[in-house]
Protein backbone atom coordinates (compact mmCIF):
# COMPACT_ATOMS: atom_id res chain seq x y z
CA UNK A 1 0.00 0.00 0.00
CA UNK A 2 1.39 3.39 -1.10
CA UNK A 3 0.24 5.06 2.30
CA UNK A 4 2.57 2.34 4.17
CA UNK A 5 5.09 2.91 1.96
CA UNK A 6 5.03 6.74 2.81
CA UNK A 7 5.08 6.16 6.69
CA UNK A 8 8.07 3.99 6.26
CA UNK A 9 9.93 5.55 3.27
CA UNK A 10 10.96 8.67 5.28
CA UNK A 11 12.42 6.72 7.83
CA UNK A 12 14.29 4.89 5.88
CA UNK A 13 15.83 7.51 3.54
CA UNK A 14 16.78 8.69 6.66
CA UNK A 15 18.18 5.83 7.88
CA UNK A 16 20.10 5.23 4.78
CA UNK A 17 21.65 8.70 4.94
CA UNK A 18 22.58 8.66 8.70
CA UNK A 19 24.70 5.23 8.06
CA UNK A 20 26.41 7.04 5.12
CA UNK A 21 24.61 4.90 2.32
CA UNK A 22 23.86 8.18 0.01
CA UNK A 23 23.53 6.47 -3.09
CA UNK A 24 20.89 4.20 -1.91
CA UNK A 25 19.09 7.07 0.16
CA UNK A 26 19.25 9.40 -3.04
CA UNK A 27 17.50 6.33 -5.01
CA UNK A 28 14.95 5.77 -2.13
CA UNK A 29 14.17 9.89 -2.30
CA UNK A 30 13.51 10.35 -5.74
CA UNK A 31 10.98 7.21 -5.26
CA UNK A 32 9.47 9.61 -3.07
CA UNK A 33 9.16 12.33 -5.18
CA UNK A 34 7.73 10.78 -8.08
CA UNK A 35 4.82 9.03 -5.67
CA UNK A 36 4.63 12.17 -4.22
CA UNK A 37 4.18 14.27 -7.55
CA UNK A 38 1.42 10.97 -8.42
CA UNK A 39 -0.29 12.18 -5.62
CA UNK A 40 -0.62 16.10 -6.36
CA UNK A 41 -1.99 15.03 -9.96
CA UNK A 42 -4.62 12.57 -8.92
CA UNK A 43 -5.43 15.31 -6.04
CA UNK A 44 -5.73 18.11 -8.82
CA UNK A 45 -7.85 15.59 -10.99
CA UNK A 46 -10.26 15.07 -7.81
CA UNK A 47 -10.48 18.46 -7.19
CA UNK A 48 -11.35 19.42 -10.82
CA UNK A 49 -14.13 16.19 -10.53
CA UNK A 50 -15.66 17.83 -7.15
CA UNK A 51 -15.80 21.26 -8.70
CA UNK A 52 -17.48 19.68 -11.93
CA UNK A 53 -20.08 18.02 -9.40
CA UNK A 54 -20.69 21.09 -7.42
CA UNK A 55 -21.56 22.75 -10.86
CA UNK A 56 -23.99 19.83 -11.74
CA UNK A 57 -25.84 20.57 -8.33
CA UNK A 58 -25.71 24.36 -8.70
CA UNK A 59 -27.26 24.16 -12.04
CA UNK A 60 -30.00 21.10 -11.27
CA UNK A 61 -31.17 23.58 -8.09
CA UNK A 62 -32.16 26.13 -10.69
CA UNK A 63 -33.33 23.98 -13.21
CA UNK A 64 -37.62 23.51 -13.50
CA UNK A 65 -39.59 21.24 -14.89
CA UNK A 66 -42.63 22.51 -16.38
CA UNK A 67 -44.43 18.85 -16.97
CA UNK A 68 -42.70 18.62 -20.33
CA UNK A 69 -39.60 21.12 -20.41
CA UNK A 70 -36.63 22.41 -18.52
CA UNK A 71 -36.43 26.19 -17.54
CA UNK A 72 -33.56 27.40 -16.25
CA UNK A 73 -33.84 30.47 -13.19
CA UNK A 74 -31.20 32.70 -13.99
CA UNK A 75 -30.80 36.00 -11.64
CA UNK A 76 -34.38 35.97 -11.42
CA UNK A 77 -34.98 35.43 -14.84
CA UNK A 78 -36.85 32.57 -16.44
CA UNK A 79 -34.55 31.34 -19.44
CA UNK A 80 -35.68 28.52 -22.12
CA UNK A 81 -37.27 26.62 -22.98
CA UNK A 82 -34.52 23.50 -23.18
CA UNK A 83 -35.20 20.05 -24.38
CA UNK A 84 -36.39 17.52 -21.22
CA UNK A 85 -34.95 14.15 -23.19
CA UNK A 86 -31.16 16.17 -23.42
CA UNK A 87 -31.03 17.15 -19.75
CA UNK A 88 -32.50 13.49 -18.45
CA UNK A 89 -29.97 11.55 -20.50
CA UNK A 90 -27.38 13.97 -21.17
CA UNK A 91 -27.36 16.64 -18.36
CA UNK A 92 -26.99 19.32 -20.62
CA UNK A 93 -29.29 22.50 -21.35
CA UNK A 94 -30.31 22.45 -25.32
CA UNK A 95 -32.20 25.18 -26.13
CA UNK A 96 -35.67 24.39 -28.08
CA UNK A 97 -36.53 26.35 -31.06
CA UNK A 98 -39.86 27.73 -31.06
CA UNK A 99 -41.80 26.61 -34.17
CA UNK A 100 -45.08 28.31 -33.02
CA UNK A 101 -47.52 25.37 -32.07
CA UNK A 102 -44.78 23.35 -31.08
CA UNK A 103 -40.18 23.76 -30.10
CA UNK A 104 -38.31 21.74 -31.50
CA UNK A 105 -35.01 20.38 -29.92
CA UNK A 106 -32.11 21.08 -32.84
CA UNK A 107 -29.81 18.13 -30.84
CA UNK A 108 -32.14 15.12 -30.81
CA UNK A 109 -35.26 16.47 -32.69
CA UNK A 110 -37.62 15.83 -30.20
CA UNK A 111 -40.91 17.76 -30.64
CA UNK A 112 -42.44 19.38 -27.53
CA UNK A 113 -46.08 20.44 -28.68
CA UNK A 114 -47.41 24.38 -27.22
CA UNK A 115 -50.09 24.16 -24.91
CA UNK A 116 -53.40 25.37 -26.41
CA UNK A 117 -54.73 28.28 -24.25
CA UNK A 118 -58.39 26.44 -25.05
CA UNK A 119 -57.45 22.83 -24.76
CA UNK A 120 -56.05 21.04 -22.03
CA UNK A 121 -52.52 21.07 -22.28
CA UNK A 122 -51.55 17.30 -21.40
CA UNK A 123 -53.37 16.43 -24.22
CA UNK A 124 -51.85 15.00 -27.39
CA UNK A 125 -52.15 16.65 -30.44
CA UNK A 126 -52.49 13.54 -32.45
CA UNK A 127 -53.23 10.77 -30.66
CA UNK A 128 -53.69 8.15 -33.90
CA UNK A 129 -50.21 9.05 -34.82
CA UNK A 130 -48.25 8.26 -31.75
CA UNK A 131 -45.96 5.98 -31.96
CA UNK A 132 -46.17 2.93 -29.68
CA UNK A 133 -43.76 1.90 -26.73
CA UNK A 134 -42.91 5.65 -25.95
CA UNK A 135 -41.90 5.56 -22.11
CA UNK A 136 -41.94 9.44 -21.81
CA UNK A 137 -45.22 11.51 -21.94
CA UNK A 138 -45.79 14.62 -23.58
CA UNK A 139 -43.11 13.23 -26.41
CA UNK A 140 -44.06 13.43 -29.89
CA UNK A 141 -41.82 11.53 -32.71
CA UNK A 142 -40.64 13.76 -35.46
CA UNK A 143 -43.37 13.52 -37.85
CA UNK A 144 -41.63 13.12 -41.48
CA UNK A 145 -42.68 14.96 -44.76
ZN1 LIG B 1 -33.06 17.24 -27.14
Amino acid sequence: MADVFHATGFKRTLDLFKNGRFEEGEILLKTLQDEYLAVCEENEALKSQLNEVAEVLDLAERVEYDGQKYWLNEDGTRKGPFCQLCYDRDGILVHLQSHGTHWECQSCNSIFMAPKPSRKPTKLETPGKVAPKKTIPLFLERELG
